[in-house]
């Protein structure tokens, strides 16, 4: 099947009754109940729940990420030169938005676009967002040994560090590869001095994940024994559908493009109505619906990519985030 009848056949599905149905039904549900609130008084214990899960919708701080990439980083390193850079308008249209929305974030900068650009992430540093790492050449960490990563890491935390001046803290792996068999790779980044890794994504899909790992951020015991080492997992979002159970992964990238903005906004108020953070996650490249059309990047790299920027408004219009290291240092130690 080529571009176009994967395309056709993916509008189908997004199209399809099921997801409609179900997401409309119990977002209204959801919704309906909050209207008769004044009737039934707010003495009434129903009244009181309902209204403080409201409450945490708007104040509870989520977690925004940035994973600054070009858009050919998920093809083979030797074609990268032969491809043009369009990683700085992509980022810049990012930090512009944020700008006008006033919201932090953290940028996972890849070692190889901080080498050629660093006067990017000296924007991204003064516009006041956390700067990480993202590796230094996009290799999955399951094509990796720990000493490839080992190398793969450091090298970025120095480029990083030596334009920012500031220690980094955290890691996101290239599509997101920390899965059971590479779990080796978190004593790496503890060795390495990283305070947090945000690569779990706790769902399988055919690519990655832990589909039994948990939902929300915790400190993972030091593999040494030592208590105290506050090394914390900052795992991806992912909504958990009613009676089914199933997880879905939402909160970025190309679910954030596939899925109606209803339904992200719905999953999305869902984890923050019992007070849970929700961490999304969006690419450079994802702003930039003319970068070119290349053999080798698959479909869903294009897919409603002229969509990301409306749907990312109203995204920062309906929900308060923050950076990874700002939301750790203040809520993630409780
Ligand atoms: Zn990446």
């Amino acid at each position: 099947m080529g571009v176009k009848g994967h395309v056709r056949s993916w509008a189908l599905v997004r199209e399809s009754l099921f997801v409609r149905l179900v997401a409309s039904l119990y977002h209204t549900a959801v919704d309906l109940s909050i209207l008769p609130l004044p009737n039934f008084g707010l003495t009434s214990t129903a009244g009181w729940r309902i209204l403080s899960a409201k409450i945490r919708v708007v104040y509870v701080r989520n977690i925004l990420q940035i994973d600054v990439e070009d858009w050919y980083c998920d093809l083979e390193l030797r074609d990268w030169s032969r491809c043009e850079p369009r990683v700085v308008g992509a980022t810049e249209k990012v930090l512009s938005l944020l700008k006008d929305a006033r919201t932090k974030a953290t940028f996972f900068v890849l070692g190889y676009v901080a080498e050629r650009f660093p006067d990017l992430v000296r924007s991204i540093e003064d516009q006041g967002h956390e700067v990480a790492s993202h590796g230094y050449a996009h290799r999955r960490i399951s094509d990796q040994n720990p000493r490839e990563f080992e190398d793969d890491v450091k090298r970025s935390v120095a480029i990083l560090e030596g334009i920012t001046g500031k220690k980094v803290k955290g890691y996101r792996a290239p599509q997101f590869t920390v899965v059971k068999e590479t779990l080796w790779a978190l004593d790496v980044l503890r060795k390495l001095g990283m305070e947090y890794d945000s690569s779990i994504f706790p769902v399988k899909t055919p690519l990655y994940g832990i589909p039994d790992a948990p939902l929300y951020p915790y400190a993972i015991e030091s593999g040494n024994g030592k208590e105290g080492s506050g090394f914390m997992e900052i795992p991806l979002s992912i909504y958990t559908a009613p009676f089914l159970g199933k997880r879905i992964p939402v909160a970025g990238g190309f679910y954030f493009r596939f899925f109606p903005y209803y339904f992200i906004r719905h999953a999305l108020k869902s984890i923050n109505r019992r007070g849970n953070v929700a961490v999304c996650y969006i690419h450079p490249w994802e702003f930039d619906p003319d970068k070119p059309r290349m053999e080798g990047l698959r479909w869903y790299h294009y897919y409603r990519i002229a969509a990301t920027e409306k749907k990312f408004r109203k995204l920062l219009a309906d929900f308060t985030f923050t950076s990874t290291e700002d939301w750790i240092g203040h809520e993630g130690r409780r």
